[in-house]
């Protein structure tokens, strides 16, 4: 049976590097991946064509489907717009309704482009790890927060940090999954020298381990210490897991170490597995329209797709090849150019991977 795919380009520079990701699946299903695409609408372009971000439609023909492919959203032509109708709205509310409480944000750096980090070349030529964060609980969503005021008048902010055992059970048992995929190693970053609830965090990831993947070397590290790692040594890690605010730090930390904010995927699965793939860039206003967008990052995000929800982890090895084989060939777009490179387009970089396939 096909699977299904819907494919979201979202405004900027999504629609530009969708088609080329779009000739990437085309191709593969000529060769008999077994796929059918559809496409709906999100974000800004939703917004105009049907005055919300995120159309019942969209969200119906994301549950029927087996994985969704985003393109990104927002520009500041709505930014005027009331929150709720936002064109980051759509993003948030996909989320949400398809349950996907587990953010796989890989950092990898073509050895090609080592020259693009802001690390020296022997620390991150190479690079490849994968954070793992928490994406639907933590204090993003705990109660009560708000800002009270307090019986001196003076205002106070507060925020809550909670986690149920299912849900760090899940959300290790995901990076457990795709460690089992991987080198098999573990680290879990926490804060459990000052804060209870990642006590419990690390108590209940050991116990997931220990009982359900013991083939997996778990280690444990503070989030303090984890941030310095990342810069002193990244290379050391394999799979990094942790909480929603902890990961969304690190992992934007971890994709600068490799410079090259056109070139990195994500996935965000649900408890069936379910997932969608994006670029982790934005819609880049700045160069929508023009033809010069780097589309590897959502090239690479197919690839992802491929070995987390559809299970072809050969088609998925076979794109990473051919992403590396076009850098191998010294083509580059605009962000990742350097001297004696030869520039090209959104399209030419699309064409150039199919052709590598
Ligand atoms: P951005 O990632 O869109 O752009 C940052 C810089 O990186 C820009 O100079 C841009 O030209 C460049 N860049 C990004 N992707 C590129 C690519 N594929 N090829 C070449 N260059 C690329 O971040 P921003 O400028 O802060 O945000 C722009 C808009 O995107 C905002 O409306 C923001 O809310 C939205 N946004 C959306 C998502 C998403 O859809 N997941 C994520 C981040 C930001």
């Amino acid at each position: 049976m096909s699977k299904r795919i819907l494919v979201l380009p979202g405004d900027g520079i999504g629609p530009e590097i969708v088609a080329e990701a779009v000739k990437v699946l085309d191709r593969l299903a000529g060769e008999g991946l077994a796929v059918e695409l559809d496409e709906g609408l999100v974000g800004g372009a939703a917004y105009d064509a049907v005055g919300s971000p995120l159309p019942e439609a969209t969200v119906a023909m994301a549950k029927e489907a087996d994985a969704v492919l985003l393109g990104a959203v927002g520009g500041p032509k709505w930014e005027p717009l009331d929150i709720a109708l936002r064109p980051e709205k759509g993003l948030l509310g996909l989320r949400a309704e398809l349950g996907l409480f587990s953010n796989l944000r890989p950092a990898i750096l073509y050895p090609q482009l080592a020259d693009a980090s802001s690390l020296r070349a022997e620390i991150v030529a190479g690079l490849d790890l994968m954070i793992v964060r928490e994406l639907t609980g933590g204090i993003y969503f705990g109660q009560p927060r708000g800002v009270r005021t307090l019986d001196s008048g003076e205002r106070q902010g507060f925020n809550t940090l909670v986690y149920a055992e299912h849900e760090i059970e899940r959300i290790v048992r995901s990076a457990c999954e795709i460690a089992m995929k991987r080198g098999r190693r573990l680290c879990s970053v926490d804060k459990a020298n000052v804060l209870e609830c990642t006590e419990l965090w690390r108590e209940v990831a050991t116990r997931v381990v220990a009982h359900e993947y013991p083939e997996i070397e778990l280690s444990h590290m503070y989030v303090d210490n984890a941030a310095m790692q990342l810069v002193k040594w990244p290379k050391q890690f394999d799979v990094m897991v942790t909480t929603n605010m902890f990961g969304d730090i690190l992992s934007d930390a971890a994709a600068m170490l490799t410079g090259s904010i056109g070139m990195l995927p994500s996935a965000s699965l649900n408890e069936q597995g379910q997932g969608m793939y994006e670029p982790i860039h934005g819609s880049a206003p700045d160069i929508a329209g023009k033809g010069v967008a780097n589309p590897l990052a959502t090239i690479l995000s197919v690839a992802m797709m491929l070995r987390y929800s559809l299970d072809e982890p050969a088609m998925a090895d076979r794109i990473e090849a051919a992403v590396n084989s076009v850098l191998d060939q010294e083509l580059r777009t605009p962000d990742i150019m350097s001297e004696g490179m030869t520039e090209v387009d959104c399209m030419g970089m699309g064409d150039a991977v199919v052709a590598a396939l």
